[in-house]
């Protein structure tokens, strides 16, 4: 891979220069949902002075919206209310609800942003063919891109035009980019396919995989006679702190200052347990991603109750590492660290 040094396909960065708020200022922001990313998207706009207000079911997310001080209503009304529309509930819902309580309600004067390229990409929402539609999205859990913010910080995240009405789509996007504060940081522009292509890709080659390697890296300790301790603070532990380094300073910086034993070992054996035939099996599963495949999978899944994925939550939750996990949590709060 050296010699692609130089020669990679790069992006442009935009920033809070390349956009203008006021283009949203006067348009009341409709935030639909208040989970994950609606609580952090709706309170990020709302410091900037922007007119919110959210649209959710009579629920828990509803009276938590209501306790942060927002006015909340009707996925409906707020559609009507609003003109741009912040489409903040779960992938898996969105399709049902854009059907009846979202799209009869749309005019040529709302703009629709996701935070996903996953529906409209895959078919299962085909917007109107009258208004904006646009793409924002931070690359991290809501939690976080609140917390960053209310810090003055920022978090890496993407945009993108599906639909550009108006001619004033890619400056919408980068104005809702900078509302819910991904622009402090930086953002790139990209397709809702290839958002969504991305997007998966990293869950499953790369999160998947990371959750089988640790688990099995465990699994392997423990069976060799190590105990619990000791296979989880190697493992999982040490890969907090890895997290962090990377956080800091670059990865290669990372990895390659460690001591010199760990290094040597560390950066000669790469290919010993992470084989070359890893590689193809990542390009088949974009391959995979691309073609639908795995979207409809999870369609069919989602149709018959979601077995898989409750038996797989199931095992996770039961695997032995809980038992030892709850020691090193009850140390890292007793130490008052990590
Ligand atoms: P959440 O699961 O946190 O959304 C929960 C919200 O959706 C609640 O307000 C809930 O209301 C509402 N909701 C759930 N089911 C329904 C339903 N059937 N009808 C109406 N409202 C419903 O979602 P996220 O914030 O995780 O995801 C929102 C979007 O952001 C998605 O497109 C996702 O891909 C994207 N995204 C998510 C990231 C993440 O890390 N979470 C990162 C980047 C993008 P109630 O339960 O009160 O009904």
């Amino acid at each position: 891979m050296a010699e692609a040094k130089g020669k990679l396909k790069r992006d442009r960065f935009y920033t809070e220069e390349d956009a203008d708020l006021g283009l949203i200022k006067d348009r009341p922001i409709a935030v639909l949902g208040y989970g994950s990313q609606g609580h952090a998207q709706a309170q990020n706009m709302r410091d900037q002075g922007l007119d919110v207000i959210i649209g959710n079911v009579e629920d828990r997310f509803a009276e938590q919206a209501r306790g942060d001080g927002f006015e909340v209503v009707p996925i409906p009304d707020a559609v009507q209310r609003g003109r741009v529309i912040l489409m903040l509930i779960p992938d898996e819902v969105q399709p049902a609800v854009f059907k009846t309580d979202i799209g009869p309600h749309l005019t040529p004067d709302h703009t629709l942003v996701f935070a996903s390229g996953y529906a409209v990409h895959f078919g299962l929402i085909t917007p109107p063919d009258f208004l904006d539609v646009i793409l924002s999205v931070p690359t991290c859990v809501g939690a976080i891109v609140r917390e960053r913010y209310a810090r003055g910080q920022g978090i890496f995240g993407h945009f993108g035009v599906y639909q550009d009405v108006t001619g004033q789509a890619h400056d919408l996007a980068l104005a809702v980019s900078m509302g819910i504060g991904i622009l402090r940081f930086g953002a790139t522009e990209t397709t809702f396919g290839d958002e969504v292509a991305v997007n998966l890709f990293a869950e499953t080659a790369g999160l998947s995989g990371m959750i089988k390697y640790l688990l099995t890296a465990f699994e392997v300790l423990v069976e060799a006679g190590f105990s619990a301790e000791k296979a989880y603070g190697e493992t999982f532990y040490e890969i907090q702190f890895l997290t962090e380094s990377i956080c800091r300073m670059p990865f290669g910086q990372a990895v390659a200052f460690g001591s010199p034993t760990a290094t040597y070992l560390a950066l000669t054996k790469t290919g010993d347990v992470v084989t070359e035939d890893v590689r193809e099996r990542m390009r088949q599963m974009l391959a995979r991603i691309k073609a639908g495949e795995l979207v409809r999978d999870w369609n069919l899944e989602q149709l018959a109750g979601c077995p898989v994925l409750n038996q797989c939550r199931r095992e996770i939750l039961e695997h032995p590492i809980s038992e030892v996990e709850e020691l090193f949590l009850e140390r890292k709060l007793a130490s008052g660290g990590v």
